[in-house]
């Protein structure tokens, strides 16, 4: 028997592939369940096609087989299996990937979508083993064979003896070294844990023979060992049934499950969209505050899916950062991966997603807003911050989709109100959006300036997070009005200041305002005459376009 080698470049590709594409080695068991599970529906497509075929949905499975003894991880399936021919294009053509062909010659029924298409799963395998054998044996035919290779040096293929039609892969699992441990890949509730990470939906069971102990009948004190039969993952994921089969609680349950949080989420958010791009999603708006959310350890991201398979935990592209709180997953069939599932930063298809999934979470925030207003504000306390980080941020890119989300506190209703309630209820004579920066509510309340505003009969939106005042910079006006500061020196409030009044009681008191500018050197530019003072004898007021409030933040800042 000789050896063949792998066609054209494979042999370095493999190595370089081996060691570069995954981040995580669990993987490898992933890629080969979904091969089974692509092997099974294959079968299937072709029994609803072909009449001397019968598909008992029952006897098809795929089950996994640890053994530490002899350091064998066993993945076998009752899948189509593959003819001699298939295991030598298939396996021995890095890239080639039968899957696709499979697709593009059969017009694939609704819901019978293969997951693979990249050809170069099946390798994954190398990162934990040593040797890889594959034994199948392929519907309709009498033969079976014995695909066997031990990396880049090639493979060999045999003619052996196997009575039921799939396919049986054997690992011989690496042995541990000093840094890598390979022994977990052979322990029983790694293994488990590993299927429901990634493979919790795939639609044929999963099975293991799990070990237990049980009392012995008719004994109180006496237990026995015993080896059952389980299915590990629970086939039907939630995001694929229909809405009106799923409560509350299944969501909730499954925010739990999924570990996205241990509040409960203030609102769940379930799409499915079958248009030009397919995909199904299931969005939570957490209620509390993660607790790192606002420091740097913090990772945005979605989990995502294809076609039940998880890809990856945290897949950033998906969220815009001013929705980064904002938990879940997306499931699609139409993302076109290139060499690896790992890497698709740059997909077109996730970009189109995400700019859907960007205008739901608006959509859903703002009839949040307009429906359930005390959940909205809960909401706010959380995640308001980052909302207002959002108008800021990228020159004010995000300034259309957020301005309508964002509120503050009001100098009128004593509470958080939006600038379309504030701008609806000026009166006509009402040129500008006020508002004043400060430390707290109670800080605000005794500015001097903002009795004078307020007099008038004008609302004051307070401000007292440093970014309120620079997201309002960013936004410039809402609704045509321009935003201002109470403390600027012109306030735009009609007969505010008569010049020639003020020019006259400049002069009559020029002497002390000498003095008082003397005394406050370098402290002040200027000491005037104020029109604006109610019960209070000074206030402090700055000339441009910059609050006292962010001058302290701007001067805070490193250079
Ligand atoms: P992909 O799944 O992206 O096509 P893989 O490298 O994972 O690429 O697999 C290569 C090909 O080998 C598959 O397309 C399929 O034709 C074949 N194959 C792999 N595993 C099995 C299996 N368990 N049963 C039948 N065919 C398989
Ligand atoms: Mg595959």
């Amino acid at each position: 028997m000789s050896k063949k080698q792998f066609k054209a470049e494979s042999k370095r590709l493999l190595e370089m592939m081996i060691n570069s594409i995954y981040t995580h080695r669990e993987v490898f068991l992933r890629e080969l369940i979904s091969n089974a599970s692509d092997a099974i529906d294959k079968i299937y497509y072709k029994a609803l096609t072909d009449d001397t075929l019968s598909f008992d949905k029952d006897s098809y499975f795929i089950k996994v087989i640890p053994d530490k003894e002899n350091r064998t991880l066993k993945i076998i399936d009752t899948g189509i299996g593959m003819t001699k021919e298939e295991l030598e294009t298939n396996l021995g053509t890095i890239a080639k990937s039968g899957s696709l062909a499979f697709k593009k010659e059969t017009e694939l029924k609704d819901g019978y979508d293969i997951i693979g298409q990249f050809g170069v799963g099946f390798y994954a395998a190398f990162m934990v083993a040593d040797v890889v054998t594959v034994i199948s044996k392929a519907v309709g035919s009498d033969e079976a064979y014995k695909w066997e290779s031990t990396g880049a040096e090639g493979y060999t293929i045999e003619t052996v003896e196997k009575d039921s039609v799939g396919t049986e892969i054997i690992l011989k699992v690496k042995e541990n070294t000093e840094d890598e441990n390979y022994d977990e890949f052979l322990e029983e509730y790694r293994l488990k844990s590993i299927i429901k990470k990634y493979s919790d939906f795939i639609r044929y069971p999963i099975k293991m023979d799990v070990k237990g102990k049980r009392p012995v009948e008719g004994s109180d004190n006496e237990f026995e060992d015993y080896v059952e039969e389980q299915v590990i993952n629970s086939m039907v994921p939630i995001w694929k049934k229909n809405k009106s089969e799923l409560s509350d609680d299944d969501y909730s349950n499954f925010y739990a499950e999924k570990r996205y949080g241990f509040d409960k989420p203030i609102k769940h958010i379930h799409v499915s969209v079958d248009g030009t791009i397919r995909y199904n999603a299931i969005l939570y708006i957490p209620e509390k505050t993660p607790f790192d959310f606002y420091s740097k350890e913090f990772e945005k991201g979605l989990e995502l899916y294809s076609n039940g398979v998880l890809i990856m935990e945290k897949c950033s592209d998906l969220l815009p950062d001013h929705f980064s709180f904002v938990k879940g997953m997306v499931d699609s069939e139409d993302l076109s991966l290139n060499i690896s599932r790992e890497m698709l930063q740059h997909d077109r298809q996730l970009k189109l997603i995400s700019k859907n999934i960007n205008k739901k979470i608006k959509s859903e925030l703002q009839s949040l807003l307009k429906n359930e207003r005390e959940k909205y504000e809960e909401f706010y306390k959380s995640f308001g911050r980052q909302l207002k980080y959002g108008v800021y941020s990228e020159f004010g890119a995000n300034k259309e989709v957020l301005q309508d989300l964002i509120m503050f506190y009001s100098s009128k209703e004593k509470k958080l109100v939006t600038l379309d309630e504030y701008v609806s209820r000026m009166p006509e004579d009402q040129k500008y959006i006020y508002y004043a920066s400060g430390e707290s509510i109670e800080r605000i309340d005794k500015l001097p300036q903002a009795e004078f505003v307020s007099e008038k009969g004008y609302e004051i939106l307070y401000f007292t997070e440093d970014i309120d005042e620079f997201a309002i910079k960013m936004l410039m006006t809402y609704k045509e009005k321009e935003f201002k500061s109470i403390s600027s020196g012109d306030l735009g409030i009609e007969g505010e200041e008569n010049k020639s009044d003020s020019e006259s009681e400049e002069k009559e008191y020029k002497e002390i305002f000498d003095y008082m500018k003397n005394i406050l050197e370098g402290k002040v530019k200027d000491v005037r005459v104020s029109k604006r003072l109610k019960s209070h004898p000074v206030c402090l007021a700055t000339e441009g376009d910059i609050s006292i409030e962010m001058e302290k933040i701007l001067a805070a800042m490193p250079d």
